[in-house]
């Protein structure tokens, strides 16, 4: 079948995580990936953008299909159970409330600019030299940060589980993946 233009966003995917260690403000860019899945679910009530123009899907096959860094074992039943994929998606949603409400804090003035990227939630790895004060304002940064954290994060975990079990396992609890398909069941019911 002949590629289409999106079959290569996987490449804006690497850009994406290229561009956060030179300008940690291109991470809102990633909000595209974020409101993109939604309103094709909501006004198409179809998953286009899962089968066609996930850049991070694709870029789980290419590693673990095409240059064969996926064990390729089994998707662990318990990953692929409801109770894993809808906790997970609360557990991610909490994380994602959580970036606002600190993006809030710097806003209000309570909070000062913290120029760190979050991994797995827990390890703090310093991030300045992506970010010059004063550049815009302190909220927009921070939110910046806090989602590039998210972005990076949930990038790593599917790539562990990507290497651990079949290339595309990180799609079976991905919260996007969930959100969209809780939504286009309630649509086509
Ligand atoms: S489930 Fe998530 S990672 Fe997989 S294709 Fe859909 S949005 Fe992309």
């Amino acid at each position: 079948m002949k590629k289409q233009w999106y079959d290569y966003l996987w490449i804006w995917s690497i850009i994406y995580f290229a561009l956060g260690f030179f300008n940690i403000l291109f991470a809102w860019l990633g909000m595209i990936d974020f409101f993109l899945p939604l309103i094709f679910a909501i006004f198409g009530g179809n998953k286009f953008f899962c089968n066609n123009m996930c850049g991070r899907g694709q870029l789980l096959n290419k590693l673990g299909t095409d240059l064969k860094c996926s064990s390729n074992h089994k998707t662990p039943k318990w990953m692929v159970s409801k109770w894993f994929r809808y906790g997970f998606l609360i557990f991610f949603l909490t994380m994602f409330s959580n970036i606002i409400y600190q993006t809030y804090l710097v806003f209000s003035g309570a909070n000062s600019l913290r120029e760190v990227v979050k991994l797995f939630w827990t390890f703090k790895v310093p991030w300045g030299w992506a970010y010059t004060q004063g550049t815009t304002l302190d909220w927009i940064a921070q939110f910046s940060f806090g989602f590039y954290s998210l972005m990076l994060t949930s990038t790593l975990i599917g790539i562990i589980v990507m290497v651990l079990f079949k290339p595309r396992s990180w799609c079976t609890f991905c919260p996007m993946g969930t959100m969209t398909q809780g939504i286009c069941k309630l649509k086509n019911h």
